[in-house]
């Protein structure tokens, strides 16, 4: 924040929703970020002007409205792809969000490259999304799902990668950037050098790395990326699949139907060019160009300012928060090793009686299994309350959390 670029009442002044009040005329703090997050003005404008001035189809007809359309929608592939370093827009494909763009590569590479004694690896850390399509990619064609546990401050034990890495059956390697629960920061690079040595293929779920770091895919060495862009002040239902351009070229189609073709025939098909292969029929247009709003917000900010914000909110609360009555505090307790995500419990109370009593005073946490179970099962708890900050959140709305798990601990007698 010592930036001057960082100003966060000009930041907070952008997001109208920030102003409203709830439970009684309480302004909302909102730190379910993890969740999905609020959007600026810039974006919802985008939105209406986009249907008020140009809506149309895509990459079909040829009048005035369908060219701005399509021009729109190219510019931010080109956006994204400048964002995270990709020297190529083919290799960006436009999908519905990271739970899609995993199932993609589980359907079109997995049920192709992985057979009967091959190894697929995820972590106990994941969301159901980066566990799931595994599980169904694993039983349908008779390979080994095998997890890399973690350890008590909640990161991965990578020595046992190298042991699943050593049997040489090791196809592909799941694992996410930034855990949506414990906040911890996964060491990527390291796990792609191991992967590489063992000719294995590796797919990172950025879904919480994207919004909250500066993330160079160009320069990280993974075979494929996926993220939303509805956890970066982007509109929902739309999300990224990254992939090298030789993986894609071989992988067959995902979806069939208009736009991904060049030749239909009563038998047989030839497909588009790439990224068109793999977006069949028509895209979700409109949030697809008004994503550019949020690229371009975060961009003026700079995504180094916005790591900064986060691990600045995440020590202060930190600090605050390890000071409450028979509070638990999952994860790396570090603010240089964890995204802006705190998982907490109050022994014998119930997450949701702990986010109901907050949410009295007005704050946004979430309580539940995060989509998260394995890790759950992992923590021996049925759920965690969650807190998780970004760019508008400030130490105010840290202390009106504290302020409430005080009252949490009072009304339990803890
Ligand atoms: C939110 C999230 C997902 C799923 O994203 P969707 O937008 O719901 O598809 C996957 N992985 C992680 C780590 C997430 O936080």
């Amino acid at each position: 924040m010592q930036s001057t670029t960082y100003s966060l009442d000009s930041i907070r002044s952008d997001f109208p929703v920030l102003e409203r009040k709830v439970r009684d005329n309480k302004p909302l703090v909102y730190l379910d970020n993890a969740a999905t997050t609020q959007k600026p003005i810039q974006v919802i404008d985008a939105i209406t002007d986009y249907y008020k001035n140009h809506n149309s189809n895509i990459h079909r007809a040829v009048h005035a409205l369908a060219e701005e359309s399509t021009e729109a929608f190219e510019a931010t592939r080109g956006k994204v792809a400048k964002f995270l370093n990709v020297a190529d827009t083919r290799e960006i494909i436009f999908v519905k969000g990271t739970t899609e763009a995993i199932n993609l590569v589980a359907y079109a590479w997995g049920r192709d490259n992985v057979q009967k004694g091959d190894i697929v690896v995820t972590t106990e850390y994941e969301h159901h999304s980066n566990i799931v399509p595994w599980q169904l990619l694993t039983q349908e064609t008779g390979a080994e799902l095998k997890y890399i546990d973690i350890d008590e401050n909640g990161e991965l034990m990578l020595e046992q990668l190298d042991e699943y890495l050593a049997t040489g059956k090791v196809k592909l390697v799941a694992v996410s950037h930034v855990s949506n629960v414990l906040g911890t920061i996964t060491d990527v690079k390291e796990i792609i050098k191991k992967c590489k040595n063992a000719d294995a293929k590796i797919l990172i779920d950025g879904a919480q790395a994207v919004p909250h770091m500066k993330v160079d895919i160009g320069n990280l060495g993974c075979d494929f990326y996926a993220f939303s862009a509805h956890k970066m002040l982007g509109p929902t239902g739309v999300g990224v699949l990254w992939a090298r351009k030789e993986i894609l070229e071989k992988m067959r189609p995902f979806l069939g139907g208009g736009d991904m073709i060049r030749e239909v025939h009563k038998y047989e098909t030839t497909w588009n060019d790439l990224p068109y292969k793999f977006e069949a029929g028509t895209p979700n247009v409109a949030d697809v160009i008004c994503f550019t709003a949020a690229i371009d917000y975060l961009t003026k900010i700079g995504m180094d300012n916005v790591r900064n914000h986060e691990i600045e909110l995440t020590k202060y609360a930190l600090e605050k928060m390890s000071k409450v009555k028979g509070i638990v505090i999952y994860g790396p307790k570090d603010p240089e090793k964890q995204g802006g995500v705190i998982s907490f419990n109050f022994k014998d109370v119930h997450p949701h009686d702990v986010a109901t009593i907050v949410d009295k005073n007005g704050v946004a946490i979430r309580s539940g299994h995060h989509c998260a179970q394995v890790l759950m099962e992992k923590l021996e708890v049925p759920a965690t309350n969650r807190a998780s900050f970004y760019i508008y959140n400030t130490k105010q709305e840290v202390d009106v959390l504290i302020d409430s798990l005080d009252q949490v601990a009072k009304v339990f007698k803890l």
